[in-house]
């Protein structure tokens, strides 16, 4: 689809969270013992060269929305980081928003905001995901490159939704996922197979990005210290039902009261009986639970006996977002 009025913007908005793309180690050597969040966005841009060619003539804008290692990632990051953008796409001018990101959890603030940000704006413009799994300081940083190939996916005119670009690869935010903790081609698209490609400069797509995007604001969205708790456990060999229970006490200690609880169970979203007694106690009690598979690739598929939902057929990490939204939407 050509654009309407994304083509005409000549503005890229750059918003910056930190992550190794603006990470620093004290030798050139070291792609591992680093400090992530180090370089201001402005200071990131800097370094990439080529990056006023590629931007074609576009005014480049940029602004710091949070500075930390994606490991960190909080509710009230999401929270700005969505209004930001929202803020920024809703202007004429504006043709794309790219955001530098840390790794670790690209693909749950893509899947957030691929859930928040309005469809009516996702149809016409980009929000380019992109990040580097060596700091900036490396012999060989990985970054450049990668802001480079968002910066050509973000003025591709076929570009739209949420997308996730690293090495050479264009991802969709329901599907994006880190595969991988050192390769610098650390993701993959699971089932959904990649968008596209970046390749010399030039972008090639083999599927049509999709749109998700919700044009009802998501109550209690600006306030993400009320967002409900929403947990993942895990089964396994040996697993018990002690730490659910524990969270479903916990708000007599204080903490917030748990709200939904997603179990990224083995193989087709089976539980140990032992967890399973304690997810059905917590059922009983009014709390949510969802059942996702641990497994990379596939989701659960629906019909065997189960007293738990299938969600989404998200990534365990995904759907909790999901069921969070879920719940405030009501
Ligand atoms: N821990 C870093 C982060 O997520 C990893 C990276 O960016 O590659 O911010």
């Amino acid at each position: 689809k050509m654009l309407q009025g994304g083509a005409m913007g000549k503005t890229l908005v750059f918003l910056g969270t930190g992550g190794t793309i603006a990470g620093k180690a004290a030798f050139a050597q070291d792609n591992v013992g680093y400090t992530a969040a180090q370089l201001g966005v402005a200071q990131l841009l800097e370094g990439v060269s080529g990056l006023e060619s590629a931007v074609e003539g576009c005014t480049v804008e940029h602004e710091q929305v949070a500075q930390l290692d994606s490991k960190d990632m909080e509710h009230a990051v999401w929270s700005r980081l969505a209004q930001r953008i929202q803020a920024h796409l809703a202007r004429d001018e504006v043709r794309a928003v790219l955001v530098t990101h840390g790794t670790d959890t690209l693909e749950e603030t893509a899947f957030f905001l691929s859930q928040v940000l309005p469809a009516s704006l996702l149809g016409d413009k980009p929000v380019v995901l992109t990040c580097a799994m060596r700091p900036a300081t490396a012999l060989t940083p990985d970054g450049p490159q990668n802001v480079l190939d968002a910066v050509r996916v973000a003025l591709d005119a076929h570009a739209r939704g949420v997308v996730a670009v690293c090495a050479g690869t264009i991802h969709a935010a329901r599907y994006v996922q880190k595969s991988h903790p050192y390769r610098l081609d650390a993701f993959d698209s699971s089932d959904g197979g990649a968008l596209g490609y970046v390749e010399e400069g030039r972008v090639r797509w083999v599927h049509e990005c999709p749109v998700e995007g919700c044009d009802a604001p998501v109550p209690g969205l600006d306030q993400p210290s009320g967002w409900p708790r929403v947990e993942v456990v895990f089964s396994h060999a040996g697993a018990n039902g002690a730490t659910v229970r524990a969270m479903c006490a916990s708000a007599t200690l204080g903490a917030p009261a748990v709200r939904g609880l997603v179990v990224a169970g083995t193989g087709n979203g089976t539980v140990h009986r032992d967890l399973e007694a304690a997810l059905v106690q917590a059922q009983q009690q009014g709390v949510h639970v969802v059942r996702t598979t641990r497994c990379a690739y596939g989701a659960v598929v629906p019909g065997a006996v189960s007293p738990f939902a299938v969600g989404q057929g998200l990534a365990p990490f995904k759907e909790r977002i999901a069921l969070m939204l879920q719940i405030m939407r009501g």
